[in-house]
């Protein structure tokens, strides 16, 4: 029986320089990439079981060249993408030692491969981002996991750079330049993951910061099997059937806000999925995050043109749509094209950011819309605010009492398999919905924001906050997250806590 080697086992270790070359030719000749093999520095012979099981005669000419530095070699396999990990990471190391980068085809290719397993490993994971931080030598990888992040061990900056590279110059579908890391502006990877077949598209974004730069790589799995529908989202039944009635309408604006990551953009999909195919939905994206057969998708380059959406906006409401929806409204020109579409009977949906519901117009006044504007009867056909918290694992999460929240559950520290050692699986949404009435139109049109949201809270109107209580209290969500994530929650103690004991929120 070979000894197995894992993730933690190779932190620390590196290729033997001597035989790194024999190794990477082995390896980037085979097109498998189940196949890999690495002789380590600490005298082990590392393959993978394929490697183990066909190439025996590879193995030989290896080992024997290998025993001439290590005459007491050990065997050990382990997973092909980690054998390449160390391969690449060794000789982006070697490289960086004697300052020269020559960079040939072989290595371009093992760079590609680079980044498809770092992106698998994610995925695997059920991380929808890679945070990468560039400082010195060093790439720093965290993970975001349910909405969390999670630090990764670091890498060299020379290999992560060259995968990143290698995938644009190759795999890129928008990517026009040569790759300068200090210039790499946001641009699309396509790759195809080899363990499932699935494509997955990567959109990379690239900012400066006080010690280096960092790069985000956000995961978009272009074929994905079933949308979530609302409820699977943690939308109550009520709340979806207003939503239903809302888009049902035939003219005014509906906006979803909320923070980056917060999945806006999964619930504007989650309702398309509950529209009529009777109806015709047009949707303007930059980019396009999610894949969505069913309706029209149309991408709006707005990165050199401000004016791009407002005239796509304009374009398209002469192609007869039921319903225009624009991925996010962002500036004025949009914000204005929305509202003429709006007022000249087109129903209109668009994610925005703002903190809450009310905030949405106070965001839209902020972006240069009038007061006055905002306040026509009839505009708004509702606004909606959400937040993802996350989901505890039911297999590990812990019992708690304290005086406020009577019996709840908070995050295992350490987690356990079930949850990939975070404590955590998935997230579920928080929502509140404002239906603007002929009231609203005062308080808009004199921008009195908190009066507004007083009487809300006096009329008996459900809150984010409230959600998000219900949550805690259902054991689904820590305490600790609701602080952090949901605003309003400390002054929404006073809420009527038996109010919670009525409807189940989540099937
Ligand atoms: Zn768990």
């Amino acid at each position: 029986m070979l000894t197995v080697f894992t993730k933690e086992q190779l932190l620390h270790t590196q290729a033997c320089p001597k035989l790194l070359n024999m190794c990477l030719q082995a390896t980037h000749k085979w097109s498998d990439s189940s196949l890999a093999i690495v002789v380590l520095d600490n005298g082990y012979l590392l393959a993978s079981e394929s490697v183990w099981s066909s190439e025996q005669m590879l193995i030989t000419r290896i080992d024997a060249q290998a025993r001439l530095h290590y005459p007491t070699l050990h065997w050990a396999k382990c997973e092909s993408a980690l054998i390449r990990q160390t391969l690449t990471e060794s000789d982006a190391i070697r490289r960086e030692r004697s300052e020269s980068l020559s960079f040939d085809e072989s290595n371009q290719s093992m760079a590609k491969q680079a980044l498809i397993d770092i992106v698998m490993d994610a995925h695997r994971q059920q991380a929808t981002d890679i945070h990468l931080r560039m400082v010195g030598r060093e790439a720093r990888i965290a993970y975001r996991i349910h909405g969390q992040l999670y630090r990764q061990p670091s890498r060299s900056r020379t290999s992560v750079t060259e995968a990143i590279a290698a995938a644009l110059n190759t795999q890129s579908e928008d990517f026009r330049e040569v790759f300068d890391e200090r210039h790499l502006s946001g641009a699309s990877i396509s790759l195809v993951m080899p363990d499932s077949g699935q494509t997955m598209r990567i959109r990379t974004q690239k900012s400066p910061c006080r010690d280096g730069f960092s790069v985000t790589l956000r995961l978009q799995p272009s074929e994905q099997r079933s949308l979530p529908e609302l409820y699977q989202l943690g939308f109550s039944p009520s709340r979806i059937d207003v939503i239903k009635r809302v888009v049902g309408q035939a003219s005014g604006l509906f906006f979803i806000s909320g923070p980056t990551g917060h999945g806006k953009t999964t619930t504007l999909a989650a309702i398309n999925s509950c529209i009529p195919a009777s109806r015709k939905i047009v949707s303007l994206e930059d980019p396009i995050e999610i894949i969505q057969p069913e309706i029209e998708q149309k991408f709006v380059s707005s990165e050199q043109d401000i004016h791009a959406f407002a005239n796509m906006i304009k374009a398209v409401l002469r192609e007869d749509p039921d319903l225009v929806e624009i991925s996010e409204t962002r500036d004025l020109q949009t914000a204005n094209a929305s509202i003429s579409a709006a007022l000249t009977g087109h129903l209109v949906a668009s994610t925005i950011h703002a903190t809450d519901a009310v905030g949405i117009i106070s965001r839209l006044h902020d972006l240069g819309v009038s007061l006055e504007k905002l306040s026509q009867p009839g505009l708004f056909a509702g606004l909606l605010a959400q937040r993802l918290l996350p989901r505890l694992c039911t297999q590990c999460k812990q019992e708690h009492h304290s005086p406020q929240w009577g019996k709840h559950a908070v995050q295992s520290e350490n987690g356990c398999k079930a949850c990939h050692f975070t404590g955590l699986t998935g997230r579920v949404a928080v929502s509140e919905l404002i239906i603007p009435d002929e009231r609203a139109s005062v308080w808009i049109k004199q921008g009195d924001w908190d009066t507004w949201k007083r009487n809300l809270a006096k009329s008996g109107w459900d809150a984010m906050a409230v959600d998000a209580m219900l949550l805690v209290r259902q054991q689904l969500v820590d305490p600790h997250h609701a602080y952090e994530l949901v605003p309003g929650l400390e002054t929404s103690a006073n809420i009527n806590l038996s109010k919670l004991t009525g409807e189940a929120l989540c099937s």
